[in-house]
Protein backbone atom coordinates (compact mmCIF):
# COMPACT_ATOMS: atom_id res chain seq x y z
CA UNK A 1 0.00 0.00 0.00
CA UNK A 2 3.32 2.49 0.50
CA UNK A 3 4.51 2.24 -2.92
CA UNK A 4 0.79 1.85 -4.49
CA UNK A 5 0.34 5.07 -2.68
CA UNK A 6 3.21 6.50 -3.41
CA UNK A 7 2.78 5.61 -7.02
CA UNK A 8 -0.86 7.43 -6.84
CA UNK A 9 0.94 10.33 -5.76
CA UNK A 10 3.51 10.72 -8.35
CA UNK A 11 1.80 10.14 -11.21
CA UNK A 12 3.06 13.02 -13.02
CA UNK A 13 6.76 11.33 -12.96
CA UNK A 14 5.01 9.31 -15.46
CA UNK A 15 7.33 5.94 -14.53
CA UNK A 16 4.70 3.16 -14.74
CA UNK A 17 2.67 2.34 -17.91
CA UNK A 18 0.77 -0.19 -15.64
CA UNK A 19 -0.19 -0.86 -11.78
CA UNK A 20 -1.13 -4.72 -11.75
CA UNK A 21 -3.14 -3.11 -7.96
CA UNK A 22 -5.38 -5.83 -7.11
CA UNK A 23 -2.49 -8.41 -7.99
CA UNK A 24 -0.32 -6.72 -6.15
CA UNK A 25 -2.34 -6.74 -3.13
CA UNK A 26 -3.48 -10.19 -3.07
CA UNK A 27 -0.38 -11.54 -3.28
CA UNK A 28 0.81 -9.33 -0.59
CA UNK A 29 -2.31 -10.93 1.72
CA UNK A 30 -1.58 -14.33 0.20
CA UNK A 31 2.28 -13.57 1.96
CA UNK A 32 0.95 -12.16 5.22
CA UNK A 33 -0.97 -15.56 5.65
CA UNK A 34 1.59 -17.80 4.72
CA UNK A 35 3.82 -15.82 7.41
CA UNK A 36 1.03 -15.52 10.12
CA UNK A 37 0.72 -19.36 9.60
CA UNK A 38 4.27 -20.04 10.08
CA UNK A 39 4.74 -21.28 6.48
CA UNK A 40 7.51 -21.18 4.53
CA UNK A 41 8.27 -18.33 2.00
CA UNK A 42 10.87 -17.40 -0.98
CA UNK A 43 13.95 -15.35 -0.71
CA UNK A 44 12.46 -12.46 -1.79
CA UNK A 45 8.89 -12.61 0.15
CA UNK A 46 7.46 -9.53 0.14
CA UNK A 47 10.07 -7.50 -2.02
CA UNK A 48 7.68 -5.45 -4.10
CA UNK A 49 9.53 -5.10 -7.74
CA UNK A 50 8.78 -2.91 -10.79
CA UNK A 51 10.02 -4.59 -14.65
CA UNK A 52 10.79 -2.66 -17.82
CA UNK A 53 8.29 -2.68 -20.52
CA UNK A 54 10.45 -4.68 -22.80
CA UNK A 55 10.25 -7.73 -20.30
CA UNK A 56 6.89 -10.13 -20.62
CA UNK A 57 4.88 -10.99 -17.74
CA UNK A 58 2.11 -13.47 -18.90
CA UNK A 59 -1.15 -12.22 -19.32
CA UNK A 60 -0.07 -8.77 -18.98
CA UNK A 61 0.62 -6.38 -22.02
CA UNK A 62 3.97 -5.52 -23.19
CA UNK A 63 4.60 -3.11 -25.37
CA UNK A 64 8.80 -1.74 -25.46
CA UNK A 65 6.78 1.65 -24.90
CA UNK A 66 5.82 0.97 -28.65
CA UNK A 67 2.84 2.32 -30.68
CA UNK A 68 3.64 -1.23 -32.39
CA UNK A 69 2.76 -3.54 -29.85
CA UNK A 70 -0.35 -1.49 -28.54
CA UNK A 71 -3.32 -4.23 -27.14
CA UNK A 72 -0.76 -6.89 -27.15
CA UNK A 73 -0.90 -9.46 -24.10
CA UNK A 74 2.56 -11.82 -23.19
CA UNK A 75 1.93 -15.60 -23.93
CA UNK A 76 4.85 -16.24 -21.13
CA UNK A 77 6.90 -15.21 -18.36
CA UNK A 78 10.61 -14.22 -18.71
CA UNK A 79 12.19 -16.55 -17.25
CA UNK A 80 13.95 -13.72 -14.77
CA UNK A 81 9.97 -12.91 -13.91
CA UNK A 82 9.60 -16.56 -13.37
CA UNK A 83 12.08 -16.50 -11.02
CA UNK A 84 10.63 -13.66 -9.23
CA UNK A 85 7.43 -14.87 -8.73
CA UNK A 86 8.70 -18.04 -7.67
CA UNK A 87 10.61 -16.45 -4.57
CA UNK A 88 7.88 -14.62 -3.79
CA UNK A 89 8.64 -11.10 -5.27
CA UNK A 90 5.54 -9.13 -5.54
CA UNK A 91 5.51 -7.21 -9.28
CA UNK A 92 3.52 -3.91 -9.11
CA UNK A 93 3.74 -3.03 -12.66
CA UNK A 94 5.55 -2.39 -15.96
CA UNK A 95 7.70 0.46 -16.43
CA UNK A 96 8.18 3.23 -18.78
CA UNK A 97 11.62 3.36 -21.19
CA UNK A 98 12.83 4.65 -24.41
CA UNK A 99 10.80 2.97 -27.34
CA UNK A 100 12.38 -0.65 -27.66
CA UNK A 101 15.25 -0.06 -25.27
CA UNK A 102 16.88 2.42 -27.97
CA UNK A 103 17.66 6.00 -26.74
CA UNK A 104 19.16 7.77 -23.47
CA UNK A 105 16.39 9.90 -21.91
CA UNK A 106 13.15 8.24 -22.30
CA UNK A 107 12.10 10.47 -24.32
CA UNK A 108 11.70 8.01 -27.38
CA UNK A 109 8.78 6.55 -25.41
CA UNK A 110 5.20 6.17 -27.24
CA UNK A 111 3.87 7.19 -23.81
CA UNK A 112 5.77 10.28 -23.07
CA UNK A 113 8.90 10.88 -21.63
CA UNK A 114 9.83 9.59 -17.64
CA UNK A 115 10.87 12.71 -15.36
CA UNK A 116 13.27 12.32 -12.62
CA UNK A 117 12.33 12.85 -9.23
CA UNK A 118 15.08 15.08 -8.20
CA UNK A 119 14.81 17.93 -11.24
CA UNK A 120 11.22 17.61 -13.32
CA UNK A 121 12.98 19.58 -15.85
CA UNK A 122 15.81 17.20 -16.11
CA UNK A 123 15.38 13.50 -17.73
CA UNK A 124 15.98 10.12 -16.16
CA UNK A 125 18.22 9.25 -18.61
CA UNK A 126 17.14 6.00 -20.69
CA UNK A 127 16.18 3.89 -21.79
CA UNK A 128 15.18 1.91 -18.53
CA UNK A 129 14.03 5.73 -17.54
CA UNK A 130 10.72 4.78 -15.75
CA UNK A 131 12.92 1.45 -14.05
CA UNK A 132 15.49 4.01 -12.45
CA UNK A 133 12.39 6.62 -11.85
CA UNK A 134 11.03 3.85 -9.71
CA UNK A 135 13.48 3.12 -7.38
CA UNK A 136 14.56 6.59 -7.29
CA UNK A 137 11.06 7.59 -5.95
CA UNK A 138 10.56 4.89 -3.92
CA UNK A 139 7.93 3.67 -6.18
CA UNK A 140 9.18 -0.36 -5.48
CA UNK A 141 12.02 -1.26 -3.40
CA UNK A 142 14.09 -2.66 -6.70
CA UNK A 143 13.35 -2.63 -10.07
CA UNK A 144 14.32 -4.78 -13.58
CA UNK A 145 15.44 -3.18 -16.99
CA UNK A 146 17.64 -4.05 -19.86
CA UNK A 147 21.35 -2.66 -20.59
CA UNK A 148 22.57 -3.16 -24.09
CA UNK A 149 24.71 -0.11 -24.04
CA UNK A 150 24.02 1.67 -20.79
CA UNK A 151 20.53 1.17 -20.28
CA UNK A 152 20.50 0.32 -16.76
CA UNK A 153 23.73 2.49 -15.50
CA UNK A 154 23.42 5.73 -17.43
CA UNK A 155 19.68 6.29 -15.88
CA UNK A 156 20.84 4.86 -12.47
CA UNK A 157 23.73 7.25 -12.54
CA UNK A 158 21.32 10.31 -13.64
CA UNK A 159 18.81 9.23 -10.82
CA UNK A 160 21.64 9.02 -7.67
CA UNK A 161 20.79 5.26 -8.16
CA UNK A 162 22.61 1.93 -7.98
CA UNK A 163 22.27 0.39 -11.59
CA UNK A 164 23.95 -3.51 -12.48
CA UNK A 165 24.34 -5.06 -15.65
CA UNK A 166 25.59 -8.07 -15.40
CA UNK A 167 28.00 -10.43 -17.41
CA UNK A 168 26.11 -11.11 -21.42
CA UNK A 169 24.84 -14.39 -20.46
CA UNK A 170 24.63 -14.42 -16.90
CA UNK A 171 20.92 -14.00 -16.35
CA UNK A 172 18.62 -15.58 -19.28
CA UNK A 173 17.24 -13.39 -21.88
CA UNK A 174 14.03 -15.60 -22.73
CA UNK A 175 11.19 -13.14 -22.64
CA UNK A 176 13.13 -9.82 -22.86
CA UNK A 177 11.76 -8.59 -26.32
CA UNK A 178 15.26 -8.33 -28.55
CA UNK A 179 16.89 -4.98 -29.16
CA UNK A 180 20.51 -6.35 -30.10
CA UNK A 181 20.94 -10.02 -29.18
CA UNK A 182 24.47 -10.27 -28.43
CA UNK A 183 24.53 -6.74 -26.05
CA UNK A 184 20.96 -7.01 -24.64
CA UNK A 185 21.45 -8.34 -20.46
CA UNK A 186 18.56 -7.36 -17.99
CA UNK A 187 19.88 -5.97 -15.26
CA UNK A 188 18.67 -4.56 -11.70
CA UNK A 189 18.07 -1.27 -9.91
CA UNK A 190 18.21 -0.55 -6.09
CA UNK A 191 19.56 1.79 -3.49
CA UNK A 192 21.46 -0.87 -1.32
CA UNK A 193 23.96 -3.36 -3.34
CA UNK A 194 22.17 -6.25 -0.91
CA UNK A 195 19.10 -5.68 -2.65
CA UNK A 196 20.89 -6.07 -6.11
CA UNK A 197 22.53 -8.98 -4.93
CA UNK A 198 20.11 -10.48 -3.82
CA UNK A 199 17.87 -9.96 -6.59
CA UNK A 200 20.35 -11.32 -9.31
CA UNK A 201 21.31 -14.36 -6.95
CA UNK A 202 17.60 -15.69 -7.77
CA UNK A 203 17.11 -14.42 -11.15
CA UNK A 204 20.96 -15.59 -12.63
CA UNK A 205 21.82 -18.95 -14.22
CA UNK A 206 21.05 -21.48 -16.37
CA UNK A 207 18.05 -21.65 -18.72
CA UNK A 208 17.34 -23.95 -21.23
CA UNK A 209 15.15 -21.54 -22.67
CA UNK A 210 18.50 -19.49 -23.79
CA UNK A 211 21.00 -21.40 -25.33
CA UNK A 212 23.09 -17.57 -24.55
CA UNK A 213 22.71 -18.05 -20.75
CA UNK A 214 25.98 -19.31 -19.18
CA UNK A 215 25.90 -22.92 -17.66
CA UNK A 216 27.85 -21.63 -14.83
CA UNK A 217 27.27 -22.10 -11.50
CA UNK A 218 25.77 -18.59 -9.90
CA UNK A 219 27.90 -18.10 -6.38
CA UNK A 220 26.72 -16.60 -3.08
CA UNK A 221 26.62 -13.31 -3.74
CA UNK A 222 25.63 -12.32 0.01
CA UNK A 223 28.49 -13.67 1.16
CA UNK A 224 31.58 -11.78 1.57
CA UNK A 225 29.39 -8.81 0.51
CA UNK A 226 30.68 -7.19 3.86
CA UNK A 227 34.21 -8.20 3.66
CA UNK A 228 36.84 -5.50 3.14
CA UNK A 229 39.34 -5.66 1.32
CA UNK A 230 42.39 -3.74 -0.53
CA UNK A 231 42.04 -3.75 -4.20
CA UNK A 232 44.24 -2.75 -7.00
CA UNK A 233 42.09 -0.31 -9.36
CA UNK A 234 43.01 0.82 -12.90
CA UNK A 235 41.32 3.62 -14.16
CA UNK A 236 41.51 4.26 -18.17
CA UNK A 237 43.41 7.37 -19.06
CA UNK A 238 41.63 8.30 -22.39
CA UNK A 239 38.61 7.83 -20.23
CA UNK A 240 39.72 9.62 -17.08
CA UNK A 241 41.15 12.99 -19.17
CA UNK A 242 38.67 12.51 -22.24
CA UNK A 243 37.73 16.30 -23.51
CA UNK A 244 33.89 15.39 -23.18
CA UNK A 245 34.04 14.92 -19.22
CA UNK A 246 32.82 17.21 -17.24
CA UNK A 247 35.27 19.36 -15.34
CA UNK A 248 33.76 19.19 -12.14
CA UNK A 249 33.16 15.29 -12.56
CA UNK A 250 36.61 14.65 -13.50
CA UNK A 251 38.00 16.27 -10.25
CA UNK A 252 35.00 14.16 -8.02
CA UNK A 253 37.22 11.07 -10.10
CA UNK A 254 40.42 12.50 -9.14
CA UNK A 255 39.57 12.66 -5.60
CA UNK A 256 38.20 9.15 -5.30
CA UNK A 257 41.33 7.62 -6.68
CA UNK A 258 43.39 9.85 -3.80
CA UNK A 259 40.90 8.20 -1.36
CA UNK A 260 41.09 5.08 -2.72
CA UNK A 261 44.86 5.12 -2.64
CA UNK A 262 44.74 6.83 1.51
CA UNK A 263 43.27 3.93 2.38
CA UNK A 264 45.13 1.17 1.06
CA UNK A 265 44.28 0.18 -2.12
CA UNK A 266 46.43 0.75 -5.53
CA UNK A 267 45.01 2.74 -8.13
CA UNK A 268 47.03 2.75 -11.72
CA UNK A 269 46.40 4.60 -14.80
CA UNK A 270 45.88 2.50 -18.22
CA UNK A 271 45.86 3.64 -21.72
CA UNK A 272 43.40 2.59 -23.68
CA UNK A 273 43.77 3.87 -27.74
CA UNK A 274 40.17 2.27 -29.17
CA UNK A 275 38.25 4.51 -26.75
CA UNK A 276 36.58 7.20 -29.46
CA UNK A 277 36.20 3.86 -31.46
CA UNK A 278 33.48 2.08 -29.02
CA UNK A 279 30.37 4.13 -29.75
CA UNK A 280 30.76 4.09 -33.69
CA UNK A 281 31.30 0.74 -33.23
CA UNK A 282 28.24 -0.33 -30.87
CA UNK A 283 26.10 1.55 -33.25
CA UNK A 284 26.71 0.23 -36.29
CA UNK A 285 26.68 -2.94 -34.46
CA UNK A 286 23.42 -2.86 -32.33
CA UNK A 287 21.57 -1.06 -35.67
CA UNK A 288 22.45 -4.03 -37.25
CA UNK A 289 21.04 -6.60 -35.25
CA UNK A 290 18.42 -4.27 -33.89
CA UNK A 291 17.21 -4.45 -38.04
CA UNK A 292 16.79 -8.11 -38.10
CA UNK A 293 15.29 -8.60 -34.85
CA UNK A 294 12.47 -5.80 -35.24
CA UNK A 295 11.31 -7.31 -38.80
CA UNK A 296 9.13 -9.32 -36.73
CA UNK A 297 6.76 -6.50 -36.26
CA UNK A 298 5.18 -6.84 -39.73
CA UNK A 299 1.42 -6.48 -38.05
CA UNK A 300 0.51 -9.51 -39.47
CA UNK A 301 0.88 -12.22 -37.03
CA UNK A 302 0.14 -9.41 -33.77
CA UNK A 303 1.12 -5.78 -32.98
CA UNK A 304 -0.51 -2.60 -34.76
CA UNK A 305 -2.38 -3.43 -37.66
CA UNK A 306 -3.67 0.15 -40.19
CA UNK A 307 -6.60 0.54 -40.53
CA UNK A 308 -6.42 1.48 -44.40
CA UNK A 309 -7.94 -1.01 -46.81
CA UNK A 310 -7.01 -2.75 -49.93
CA UNK A 311 -3.21 -2.45 -49.97
CA UNK A 312 -1.19 -5.08 -51.69
CA UNK A 313 1.05 -7.62 -49.04
CA UNK A 314 4.25 -5.26 -49.13
CA UNK A 315 2.06 -1.73 -48.80
CA UNK A 316 0.59 -3.86 -46.29
CA UNK A 317 3.74 -4.27 -43.88
CA UNK A 318 5.10 -0.60 -45.05
CA UNK A 319 1.66 0.92 -43.86
CA UNK A 320 2.17 -0.72 -40.57
CA UNK A 321 5.83 -0.44 -39.60
CA UNK A 322 5.34 3.07 -40.69
CA UNK A 323 2.24 3.87 -38.17
CA UNK A 324 3.53 1.63 -35.25
CA UNK A 325 7.40 3.19 -35.06
CA UNK A 326 8.52 6.03 -33.88
CA UNK A 327 11.44 8.27 -35.44
CA UNK A 328 14.45 6.67 -33.45
CA UNK A 329 13.22 2.87 -34.30
CA UNK A 330 13.04 3.79 -37.88
CA UNK A 331 16.42 5.85 -37.83
CA UNK A 332 18.30 2.80 -36.50
CA UNK A 333 16.29 0.22 -38.84
CA UNK A 334 17.14 2.58 -41.51
CA UNK A 335 21.04 2.39 -40.00
CA UNK A 336 21.23 -1.39 -39.75
CA UNK A 337 19.55 -2.08 -43.21
CA UNK A 338 22.39 0.50 -44.52
CA UNK A 339 25.27 -1.06 -42.77
CA UNK A 340 24.06 -4.89 -43.71
CA UNK A 341 23.66 -4.00 -47.01
CA UNK A 342 25.85 -5.88 -49.97
CA UNK A 343 28.80 -3.47 -51.13
CA UNK A 344 28.47 -1.65 -47.29
CA UNK A 345 28.68 -4.96 -45.29
CA UNK A 346 32.47 -4.74 -45.00
CA UNK A 347 33.49 -1.42 -44.88
CA UNK A 348 30.87 -1.24 -41.61
CA UNK A 349 29.68 -4.15 -40.08
CA UNK A 350 32.94 -6.58 -40.36
CA UNK A 351 34.86 -3.47 -39.41
CA UNK A 352 33.16 -2.75 -36.51
CA UNK A 353 32.91 -6.52 -35.40
CA UNK A 354 36.84 -6.07 -36.01
CA UNK A 355 36.84 -3.33 -33.94
CA UNK A 356 34.80 -4.89 -31.20
CA UNK A 357 36.96 -7.84 -30.77
CA UNK A 358 40.21 -5.18 -30.21
CA UNK A 359 38.16 -3.45 -27.70
CA UNK A 360 37.02 -7.02 -25.95
CA UNK A 361 40.95 -8.45 -25.75
CA UNK A 362 42.16 -5.09 -24.55
CA UNK A 363 39.88 -4.68 -22.12
CA UNK A 364 40.22 -8.40 -20.47
CA UNK A 365 44.13 -7.90 -20.39
CA UNK A 366 43.73 -5.18 -18.48
CA UNK A 367 40.92 -6.84 -16.28
CA UNK A 368 43.41 -10.02 -15.78
CA UNK A 369 45.94 -7.61 -14.54
CA UNK A 370 43.38 -5.68 -12.15
CA UNK A 371 40.63 -6.58 -9.75
CA UNK A 372 38.55 -4.01 -11.03
CA UNK A 373 38.24 -0.55 -13.31
CA UNK A 374 37.04 2.38 -12.20
CA UNK A 375 35.51 5.24 -14.36
CA UNK A 376 32.66 7.54 -15.32
CA UNK A 377 29.18 6.37 -16.06
CA UNK A 378 28.50 9.15 -17.92
CA UNK A 379 30.36 12.27 -19.21
CA UNK A 380 27.60 14.53 -17.51
CA UNK A 381 24.81 14.73 -15.27
CA UNK A 382 21.37 14.40 -16.67
CA UNK A 383 20.20 16.75 -19.48
CA UNK A 384 17.75 18.70 -19.73
CA UNK A 385 14.40 17.31 -21.54
CA UNK A 386 14.70 18.03 -24.99
CA UNK A 387 18.72 18.99 -24.58
CA UNK A 388 19.61 16.46 -27.09
CA UNK A 389 16.50 15.79 -29.29
CA UNK A 390 17.67 17.37 -32.50
CA UNK A 391 21.29 16.02 -32.12
CA UNK A 392 21.26 12.30 -32.35
CA UNK A 393 24.53 11.99 -32.72
CA UNK A 394 25.57 14.19 -29.66
CA UNK A 395 23.07 11.46 -27.75
CA UNK A 396 24.80 8.70 -29.12
CA UNK A 397 28.04 10.10 -28.20
CA UNK A 398 27.13 10.34 -24.40
CA UNK A 399 27.07 6.61 -24.46
CA UNK A 400 31.06 6.52 -24.62
CA UNK A 401 31.64 5.19 -21.00
CA UNK A 402 28.48 2.50 -20.76
CA UNK A 403 29.09 0.69 -24.36
CA UNK A 404 32.27 -0.70 -23.37
CA UNK A 405 30.98 -3.50 -20.69
CA UNK A 406 28.58 -4.35 -23.69
CA UNK A 407 30.99 -4.59 -26.54
CA UNK A 408 33.15 -6.98 -23.96
CA UNK A 409 30.12 -8.61 -22.25
CA UNK A 410 31.88 -7.88 -18.86
CA UNK A 411 29.58 -7.33 -16.17
CA UNK A 412 29.57 -3.65 -14.60
CA UNK A 413 27.73 -1.69 -12.17
CA UNK A 414 27.31 2.24 -11.39
CA UNK A 415 26.62 3.37 -7.55
CA UNK A 416 26.66 6.76 -6.73
CA UNK A 417 29.64 9.29 -6.16
CA UNK A 418 28.92 12.49 -5.84
CA UNK A 419 26.82 15.39 -6.29
CA UNK A 420 27.64 18.40 -9.04
CA UNK A 421 27.47 22.14 -8.34
CA UNK A 422 24.04 21.59 -10.55
CA UNK A 423 22.49 19.70 -7.88
CA UNK A 424 22.24 16.56 -9.83
CA UNK A 425 23.93 13.26 -8.49
CA UNK A 426 26.78 11.48 -10.51
CA UNK A 427 28.25 8.06 -9.98
CA UNK A 428 30.99 5.72 -10.72
CA UNK A 429 31.12 2.83 -12.71
CA UNK A 430 32.90 -0.59 -11.68
CA UNK A 431 33.93 -3.26 -13.94
CA UNK A 432 35.19 -6.61 -13.68
CA UNK A 433 36.46 -9.63 -15.03
CA UNK A 434 33.60 -12.13 -16.61
CA UNK A 435 30.98 -13.67 -14.46
CA UNK A 436 32.29 -11.98 -11.56
CA UNK A 437 30.11 -10.11 -10.36
CA UNK A 438 30.46 -11.36 -6.47
CA UNK A 439 33.85 -9.17 -6.30
CA UNK A 440 32.03 -6.07 -8.59
CA UNK A 441 28.94 -6.01 -5.46
CA UNK A 442 31.66 -6.23 -3.07
CA UNK A 443 33.66 -3.72 -4.45
CA UNK A 444 30.81 -1.48 -4.74
CA UNK A 445 29.80 -2.04 -1.34
CA UNK A 446 33.02 -1.48 -0.27
CA UNK A 447 33.07 2.05 -2.22
CA UNK A 448 29.65 3.59 -0.91
N1 LIG B 1 21.67 4.70 -25.20
C1 LIG B 1 22.00 3.44 -25.80
C2 LIG B 1 21.21 3.26 -27.07
O1 LIG B 1 20.40 4.11 -27.35
C3 LIG B 1 21.78 2.31 -24.84
C4 LIG B 1 20.48 1.67 -24.93
C5 LIG B 1 20.34 0.43 -24.10
O2 LIG B 1 21.25 0.06 -23.34
N2 LIG B 1 19.24 -0.26 -24.29
O3 LIG B 1 21.39 2.33 -27.79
Amino acid sequence: RLYLDRIAQLKHLNAFLEVYEEEALTKARELDERIKNGQPVGALAGVVVGIKDVICYKGHHVGAASRILEGFTSLYSATAVERLLAADAIIIGNLNCDEFAMGSTNENSAYGPTLNALDNTRVPGGSSGGSAVAVQADLCLVSLGSDTGGSVRQPADFCGIIGLKPTYGRISRHGLLAYASSFDQIGIFGKEIADVAAVLQVIAGPDEFDSTAAQREVPDYQQGLLHNKSHRFAYLRDAQYHEGLDAEMKDGYIDLFESLVDAGHTVTGKGFDYLDYVVPAYYVLTTAEASSNLSRYDGVRFGHRTNEKNLDLIDFYKKNRSEGFGKEVKRRILLGTFVLSAGYYDAYYTKAQQVRRLVTDKLNEILEEFDAILMPTVPSTAFKLGEKTEDPIAMYLADIYTVLANLAGVPAISVPLGRHSNGMPYGVQIITKKFDEAALLQIAHQLM
